[in-house]
């Protein structure tokens, strides 16, 4: 099973995916891809909260 995030479902405007294998792994690529892509600074516990709930599993 995988750990999937929609970067939309996040709140930005991105056609992207990411995709691992733990929370911890996943937390990680999603602030990777938020701060290269988009900007983010730092991900505030807000952020995480919001990517938590939007992972999907599949
Ligand atoms: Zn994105």
């Amino acid at each position: 099973m995988s750990l999937i995030v929609h970067c939309k479902d996040v709140g930005f405007d991105c056609d992207g995916i990411v995709v691992a294998e733990t929370e911890d792994d996943l937390l990680q690529q999603v602030a990777h891809h938020a701060q290269s892509l988009h900007g983010a600074e730092t991900m505030t516990d807000e952020i995480i909260a919001k990517v938590k709930s939007v992972i999907r599993k599949e």
